[in-house]
């Protein structure tokens, strides 16, 4: 009985380990140490391991510090343990999107005032190197160049001598030996100037590198908005014939490679000039821009349409044979007969008509065109407002 009871234990605790397990696997799975779905954090995280290479760098340099004898072992030690301390805090708080509710959440400051204080240590214990330390604050401060401004780089700088101040009083009050005050003044002075003009400089960068990348998203977007001119045709919105051919020589490839049947829609408003002479140029356009809307309302997403002419459409029907065009076109027409435009009142109607060509495995493109062309013609010539296709 007792063994039993045990045995559904270890059964119960094997299954406990390897659910365990599994979860483990799939959270480790999902997790990247720069994540994939956000492109800004990505880049902030980037820069967070550039200032860490720096971090090891100013490692290697205490190593050799350690070895010439200028400093106890235990000294490193806790140089190094700060220096972890503050890349996991930091790493996590990007990691986490914590910094996303910061007003910098690229921490910028943050990450230049946690490095002094890395430095405010060094100088503290190998203080007879100040030299290396004070280069290595104007290291520290470059890094505002990525995002800071003149106000918070001045903050930043009036930091950073806080903590050289913090070393002076420090070295003062425990080494007094150690240090001549005055020439520690002096030197403290004589940073102050440096991080003062550092900043002018590093915030002269910085809004030029704003300049810039505003001005390439400007750029960017009207490149967007050209290429988008470029292929569409104005008053319709539809593609321009140009690109309307280049996507009817696409689908013409891909079915001549999947043996996908495509067919094609020609279709031309009836007696438009009508339009135009009887209700003006304008109403004529709106009644184009009334049409294309229609005409958007029934297409479906796999199908494209371009302005083929003036009143002239073209849309191709991909995957779709004549059976399944035939239906689709019919709805076209009896759609636009019984919409009402308003810039002709209530008693004008529009109508439409259409030729049909299902595209021929092998055909010449231009050829089933032609033979949508054809179809067309003779819809006008049956009387209008009617749907005839190609055999
Ligand atoms: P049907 O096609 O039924 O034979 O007669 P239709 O009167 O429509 O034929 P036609 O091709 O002779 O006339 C087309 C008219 O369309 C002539 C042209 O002024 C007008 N048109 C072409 N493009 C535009 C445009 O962008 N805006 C306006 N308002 N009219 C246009
Ligand atoms: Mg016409
Ligand atoms: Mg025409």
């Amino acid at each position: 009985m007792v063994h039993k009871s045990l045995s559904l234990n270890i059964n119960g605790i094997k299954k406990k380990i390897s659910k365990m397990a599994l979860d483990l696997s799939i959270l480790a799975e999902d997790f990247s140490i720069i994540p994939k779905d956000d492109p800004r954090q990505a880049l902030r995280l980037r820069r967070f391991f550039i200032s860490l290479s720096v971090y090891l760098f100013i490692l290697s340099l205490s190593s050799f510090a350690y070895l010439v004898g200028f400093v106890e072992l235990s000294v490193i030690y806790g140089g190094w343990i700060i220096i972890l301390l503050i890349n996991v805090f930091l790493y996590m708080l990007i990691r986490s999107g914590l910094n996303l509710r910061m007003s910098d959440p690229s921490l910028t400051a943050l990450q230049i005032c946690l490095a002094s204080l890395v430095v405010m240590y060094g100088i503290f214990f190998v203080y007879e190197a100040r030299a290396i330390f004070f280069a290595l604050y104007i290291l520290v401060i470059l890094f505002g160049t990525f995002r800071l401004f003149f106000r918070k780089f001045l903050l930043v700088s009036a930091f950073i001598l806080l903590t050289y101040g913090i070393d002076i009083f420090l070295l003062e009050v425990f080494r007094p030996q150690d240090i001549i005050l005055k020439i520690e003044i002096f030197q403290w002075f004589g940073l102050a100037v440096v991080l003062a003009s550092v900043s002018f400089i590093g915030a002269n960068v910085s809004s030029l590198r704003q300049d810039l990348s505003s001005s390439r998203k400007k750029l960017q977007s009207s490149l967007t908005k050209i290429r988008e001119m470029a292929i569409h045709d104005d008053l319709t919105g539809f593609y321009n014939r140009r690109h309307l051919m280049e996507l009817i020589e696409f689908e013409d490839n891909r079915s001549t490679r999947t043996g996908a049947v495509f067919s094609l829609v020609m279709m031309d408003i009836d007696k438009f000039k009508n339009v135009n002479d009887t209700f003006g140029h304008q109403a004529g356009d709106n009644v184009l821009m009334t049409f294309s809307a229609i005409i958007r309302s029934v297409l479906r997403k796999t199908d494209f349409c371009g302005r083929y002419g003036g009143e002239e459409f073209l849309i191709v029907l991909t995957q779709t044979d004549i059976e399944a065009a035939k239906v689709f076109a019919e709805r076209i027409r009896a759609c636009v007969e019984d919409s009402l435009f308003p810039d002709l009142g209530h008693d004008f109607r529009v109508t439409v008509s259409i030729g049909l060509a299902q595209h021929r495995m092998k055909e010449d493109i231009d050829k089933t065109i032609s033979r949508a062309d054809e179809a067309l013609y003779r819809a006008k010539n049956g009387g209008r407002n009617r749907v005839e296709f190609s055999e």
